[in-house]
C-alpha cells in the first residue's frame, strides 16, 4: 500500500504536470472506484473543472478543483500516472517499446482516467481495484480526515507531541505505529523500517518502552520518512510514480521483505518475520531489542 513518501512522490509528480489543467472529460470502466456521488454524476460534475492544487494528507491524495475536491485512497495498489492521452486506450496503454515504464505490468490497470487540456492524462491504475476516489465539498473532507494524527513530516511535530499520541495506547509499537490516528502516513514497510532504525523490536509492548527509547523511535520516524520521500518510496509490489518509475527506497530498505536474508547491519543475524494481528513484522532478532 503506498503510505507517505509513496504518497508525496505521486503528490509531487502530479503538481508539475495537471496543475492548472483543466479536466476535459473523465473516463472509467469500474464504478465502484468512485465511491462518492455516484459514477455519472461523479463524472458530469468532474467534467471542465481546473485542477487548483495538490495536497497530501496521511495516505490521501487532496485533489483542489473550484470549491470541491477529489479525494484519492490509493489502498493496496492503487498509483496515479501522467501521460499523453494519445496513449491510453481504455484500459490499458498503447506503449510501443517494451522498456517504457508504462509497459510494466502493474501500470497497465487504468480503472479511472482524466483526460486533460493539454493533452495529458491522469490515470488512476490499480490491479486490485480497491482504491476509492470521492468529489467532496470541503466540509466532508474535513469529516472523512478528522481522525487523522499528525504529519510527522511538518514542524510541528516533535517529541513531545509524539508521546502525547502514544498516551493511553496499549499494545505492540508494531501496531501502534500504523494506526493513522497516532502518526498519519505510516504503513507496514516504513513500521518495519523505522523499527531497525530505531533498534526496537516490533513486538515490544508500547507502555514498557522508555524515554530514552521514544526518542529514538520518533528520531527514526523521522530520519527514514524523510530519506523515503527523497528517494521516491519503495517498490517491493506495485507502487510506481507518476511516470510508471519504481522507488528507490526499496535497494536500501533493511528488512522489510527481506526474511531469511542476512541482516545489513552486518550483526551476523538473519531477518525473521512475525504476524502481529495479522501483518507481517520484519525484524533483526540482534539488532532489535
Ligand atoms: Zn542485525
Amino acid at each position: 500500500m503506498p503510505e507517505l513518501p509513496e504518497v508525496e512522490t505521486i503528490k509531487r509528480d502530479l503538481e508539475k504536470e495537471v496543475v492548472g489543467r483543466r479536466i476535459t472529460a473523465v473516463e472509467g470502466d469500474w464504478p465502484k472506484t468512485v465511491s462518492e456521488p455516484e459514477f455519472a454524476i461523479f463524472q458530469k460534475e468532474v467534467t471542465g473543472r481546473k485542477i487548483k492544487a495538490l495536497k497530501r494528507r496521511a495516505k490521501n491524495l487532496i485533489i483542489s478543483l473550484d470549491k470541491e475536491y477529489l479525494l484519492v485512497h490509493f489502498k493496496m495498489t492503487g498509483h496515479m500516472l501522467v501521460a499523453d492521452a494519445g496513449e491510453l486506450h481504455k484500459d490499458h496503454w498503447a506503449v510501443k517499446e517494451a522498456s517504457s515504464p508504462l509497459a510494466d505490468r502493474v501500470n497497465q490497470f487504468i480503472h479511472l482516467a482524466f483526460y486533460l487540456d493539454n493533452g495529458k492524462v491522469m490515470a488512476l491504475s490499480d490491479l486490485r481495484k480497491f482504491a476509492r476516489v470521492s468529489l467532496v465539498s470541503k466540509e466532508r473532507l474535513d469529516t472523512l480526515l478528522a481522525h487523522l494524527g499528525p504529519e510527522p513530516l511538518e514542524d510541528d511535530f516533535d517529541l513531545e507531541l509524539f508521546k502525547k499520541q502514544l498516551s493511553g495506547k496499549k499494545g505492540y509499537i508494531k501496531q501502534i505505529l500504523l494506526q493513522q490516528e497516532v502518526v498519519a502516513g505510516i504503513g507496514n514497510i516504513y513500521a518495519d523500517e523505522i523499527l531497525f532504525d530505531a533498534k526496537i523490536l516490533p513486538l515490544r509492548k508500547v507502555t514498557d518502552l522508555s524515554n530514552i527509547e521514544l526518542k529514538k523511535i520518533y528520531k527514526s520516524i523521522v530520519k527514514i520518512l524523510s530519506k523515503a520521500v527523497d528517494l521516491r518510496g519503495t517498490s517491493t509490489s506495485d507502487f510506481r510514480d507518476a511516470a510508471g518509475e519504481k522507488g528507490k527506497y526499496t535497494d536500501i530498505r533493511k528488512v522489510y521483505r527481506r526474511t531469511g536474508e542476512p541482516c545489513l547491519a552486518g550483526c551476523g543475524g538473519v531477518v525473521q518475520r512475525v504476524k502481529i494481528s495479522g501483518r507481517s513484522a520484519h525484524y533483526c532478532p540482534n539488532c532489535q531489542k
